[in-house]
């Protein structure tokens, strides 16, 4: 697979709602939920933009008064859905599709981020460098590159998507090698 084949393989559609940050920290924020998932993540405190953190992250939610959220679906078209897929391919997949939609938004939310004195909300783990400094103990490299997802400050994803978006989070079936119809990325700019 190739990364001519992957770009054939879906299109993205984007969203975007505003919300106060009062209100999204009142239905959608639960920092223990989102702690338990990340303690069983490789990337617990490997990785600067994930916990733990050794300050009080929480102070975000009150720090800005709106949240405008990003969503992204990856909609996988026909041809797609019916192959299966080895995990290499996969990987490759979600690397060319997720991951490069996620960076391409981010670049622009980092204008965002400075236009209005905000702050970026990615999505998973910060890939700017080929490993992270956090390994070796060393401090961040480029900290106006790292940026914090929604999830690692307690916004819980799945309840965000139903609630703000009307939408269901989808998985990968592993087993199968099969990608859902959609999936999809959840960013935000705090401000
Ligand atoms: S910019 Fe580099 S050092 Fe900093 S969090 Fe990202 S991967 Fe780690």
């Amino acid at each position: 697979m190739n990364l001519e084949e992957v770009g054939k393989l879906y299109t993205p559609e984007k969203m975007m709602e505003t919300i106060t940050t009062r209100e999204y920290k009142e239905k959608y924020v639960d920092f223990e939920v989102t702690m338990k998932a990340c303690r069983e993540c490789p990337n617990y405190s490997k990785n600067w933009a994930c916990p733990e953190f050794y300050e009080d992250v929480l102070e975000n939610w009150d720090r800005y008064e709106h949240l405008d959220l990003y969503l992204t679906k990856i909609n996988f078209t026909r041809e797609a859905l019916s192959a299966s897929y080895d995990m290499d391919d996969i990987e490759f997949i979600i690397n060319n599709t997720l991951f490069l939609e996620r960076n391409k938004l981010i670049s622009q939310l980092e204008e965002e981020e400075k236009a209005r004195n905000g702050k970026c909300l990615s999505a998973g783990f910060c890939t700017v460098c080929d490993e992270c400094s956090r390994i070796t103990g060393q401090p961040c490299r480029y900290p106006d590159k790292c940026h914090n997802s929604i999830e690692s400050l307690g916004g819980l994803v799945s309840d965000t998507l139903k609630g703000v978006f009307g939408e269901e989070i989808k998985w990968i079936d592993m087993e199968n090698g099969k990608l859902p119809v959609n999936l999809s990325l959840l960013m935000g700019l705090l401000y």
